[in-house]
């Protein structure tokens, strides 16, 4: 099933024509539960990755005394998902029950400190999402991540691989993973994607000062949030990447070390629509999705959960060989 972002409820650029020349296209991924293979494009599903070809690990160091059990985690999300579709009251099975308990967090005595074998988050195919920027011979986009958030230096380890899949001649199955993991918020669940490209405005603390101003003083009056039309929330490729919290008044791109400004690839974001969907993103296929009944939830079915922070990943223009930078922003949509 394809989905449909329905027009704006407010086109911004009927209140600031100045923001049509700011327009930018960004890929929604609107990804879905589902059982997708390396052949497809995918959250959380299995990488086409060559049997030949080191698994990507990290190796700082995890300061942990709670974890999860990652196969608990993702028997217990298998349960969840075929209780959806049975009465809300339906109390589980002491089989279910006991499977629910076992994937709650378990005490270890010393911090983690194997090297980390890394989960997927993405992958994309460039057949598949309109825009994906890929390195001349490649048509495919992995980006991993390490199942500890909790790095001394509070950033995440994220690993991001592109590649020609007609070269991957014998896939590495099944890829290593790691027994555990920090949070069951931190496994990205199994989902195929339903790209779609739309448009999107700059946050109000990415604006030219002038209009920035317009912008907020217009909020004052009507009671409106500009973000919520201008930004695209969810999952997404491309666009403008930085959503920072209203309180900051400007938001600097963030830069390479190479001192290149550096252009948003790929957004984790909090849900798919706005709670209270004033910005009307939620796609029209999913219009009467009970998001009180769902599980996973209509509009989160990857179950991530990042507190209130989108994770931003931004590549380098001068060169892919550059790596990522990687920011964790609190968002307010
Ligand atoms: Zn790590
Ligand atoms: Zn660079």
């Amino acid at each position: 099933m394809t989905r449909t972002t329905p027009p704006r409820p407010l086109d911004v650029t009927a209140v600031f024509p100045e923001l049509a020349m700011m327009a930018r296209s960004v890929t929604r991924l609107h990804p879905r539960s589902g059982s997708p293979t390396v052949e497809d494009s995918s959250v959380g599903g299995p990488l086409l990755w060559p049997q030949d070809e080191p698994w990507p690990t990290c190796t700082r160091s995890h300061e942990l005394y709670e974890v999860v059990e990652l196969e608990a985690v993702r028997a217990s999300h298998h349960i969840s998902v075929a209780r959806w579709s049975r009465p809300e009251d339906e109390p589980p099975t002491p089989e279910e029950r006991a499977v629910f308990d076992r994937s709650g967090p378990k005490k270890i005595d010393s911090p983690y400190t194997d090297p980390v074998p890394l989960l997927p988050v993405a992958q994309l195919y460039a057949r598949d999402v309109p825009g994906l920027p890929c390195p001349d011979g490649a048509d495919l986009l992995q980006i991993l991540w390490c199942p500890f958030m909790d790095h001394d230096d509070d950033i995440p380890a994220v690993r991001v691989r592109w590649r020609c899949a007609d070269q991957v001649t014998a896939v590495l199955s099944p890829p290593p993973e790691p027994a555990v993991i920090e949070l069951e918020d931190y496994w990205p669940a199994p989902c195929v994607l339903h790209p779609e490209q739309v448009t999107e405005y700059p946050a109000v603390n990415q604006l030219p000062a002038a209009v920035g101003a317009r912008v907020r003083a217009w909020q004052e009056d009507t009671g409106h949030r500009y973000n919520e039309f201008a930004v695209a929330p969810g999952w997404k490729v491309g666009g403008w990447g930085v959503v920072p919290s209203d309180e900051r008044d400007s938001a600097d791109p963030p830069r390479c070390g190479c001192g290149a400004v550096a252009e948003p690839l790929f957004t984790v974001g909090l849900a798919e629509w706005n709670g209270h969907n004033a910005g009307g993103w939620r796609p029209v296929e999913d219009a009467d999705a009970d998001d009180r009944r769902c599980y996973p939830p209509a509009g989160s079915q990857t179950t991530v959960d990042l507190g209130d922070e989108e994770l931003q990943i931004y590549r380098c223009p001068e060169s892919y060989e550059h790596p990522p930078v990687i920011a964790r922003v609190y968002s307010t949509l």
